[in-house]
């Protein structure tokens, strides 16, 4: 389907951006790469009357270090998270994650930005972004906020972000080296959103668990943080017995719908079988 007219602004800066979503209100809303804010125009469920371009704004985009931790520009797109030698380096659950996200034309255009600002349950990056107890720094007409990413899904669409403010970066503590990380996602095909996925990173001290977070994907209407499982197995050796009570434990706080990725049982049912997946590969990759 066509989308319905509206009229597209190209700010330079993001005081301009932020200016236009203030003067413009209820009826604009920031494009970032368009994939998910476009497909939702096309088909009506989304009519706004002004687009607010950030693609001109340069200081939206690019990866940097600052204060033990690792700044992501909002308009950074998942190509180039993919590309991004400290990324890599630092904070490999990002890329691992990228990789799954969609297709490669959608990575060239999609941002971790939109990804995270968006709140469809079906994004990859929230849940990773609370395990990784990252921040979203938000500016609005009264300045600068940061909200936790395990502060920030409240519904499905429903954020704590303010009507008219925009995220402008993700600040994300380095986990300490020789952490472990993975993230294990079903998905029916190539490009498909997750039937279920988690994300996991862990730190260990020889055979025990010092600390880990545990993020799921697509199971409820937000993005969830299994803290439950997250406190049954910190300071565990891993025995088969605590796996099998955290993964029950994060299974518990599922609610997803029953769709065309299956029925509700079947998906809380992944959402056990990627968690411990991913807690395996996570807790391999730090015992190096
Ligand atoms: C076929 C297909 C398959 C896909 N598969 C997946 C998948 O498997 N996993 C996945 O995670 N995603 C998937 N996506 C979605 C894709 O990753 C999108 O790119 C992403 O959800 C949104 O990022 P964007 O940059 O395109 O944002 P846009 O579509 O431009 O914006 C999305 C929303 O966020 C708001 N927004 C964007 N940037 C900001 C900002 N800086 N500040 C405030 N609000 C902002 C917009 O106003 C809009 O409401 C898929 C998309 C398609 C078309």
């Amino acid at each position: 389907m066509i989308p319905g007219s509206f009229d597209y602004h190209r700010p330079q800066t993001v005081a301009e951006a932020v200016s236009l979503l203030a003067s413009l209100g209820d009826e604009a809303r920031a494009l970032a790469g368009g994939h998910s804010l476009i497909p939702m125009m096309k088909l009506r469920l989304a009519a706004p009357e002004h687009l607010v371009d950030l693609s001109r704004i340069a200081d939206l985009k690019g990866v940097r270090e600052e204060g033990g931790e690792i700044v992501v520009g909002a308009m950074t797109t998942q190509a180039a998270l993919l590309a991004d030698p400290l990324i890599a380096q630092r904070l490999p659950l990002i890329p691992e994650t990228s990789a799954l996200i969609a297709d490669p034309q959608i990575r060239y255009r999609g941002t971790l930005g939109g990804n995270v600002a968006n709140g469809d349950p079906g994004n990859d990056m929230p849940a990773v972004m609370m395990a990784l107890d990252a921040t979203y720094v938000l500016v609005g007409q009264s300045g600068e906020r940061r909200v936790p990413a395990r502060a920030f899904y409240e519904g499905a669409y429903f954020t704590a972000a303010e009507p008219g403010e925009l995220l402008v970066a993700v600040r994300i503590p380095t986990p300490p080296a020789g952490h472990g990380a993975a993230y294990e996602k079903l998905k029916r095909k190539v490009g498909d959103y997750a039937t279920a996925a988690a994300a996991v990173i862990l730190t260990m001290n020889g055979a025990t668990v010092e600390t880990v977070a545990i993020g799921l994907t697509n199971v409820s209407e937000t993005p969830l943080l299994a803290e439950d499982a997250m406190a049954i197995l910190a300071g565990s050796r891993l025995e088969p017995e605590v796996v099998d009570r955290a993964v029950e434990a994060a299974k518990a706080i599922t609610n997803p719908a029953s769709d065309g990725r299956g029925p509700a049982e079947y998906r809380t049912e992944m959402a056990g079988i990627m968690l411990r997946r991913a807690l395996a590969r996570a807790a391999a990759r730090a015992r190096g």
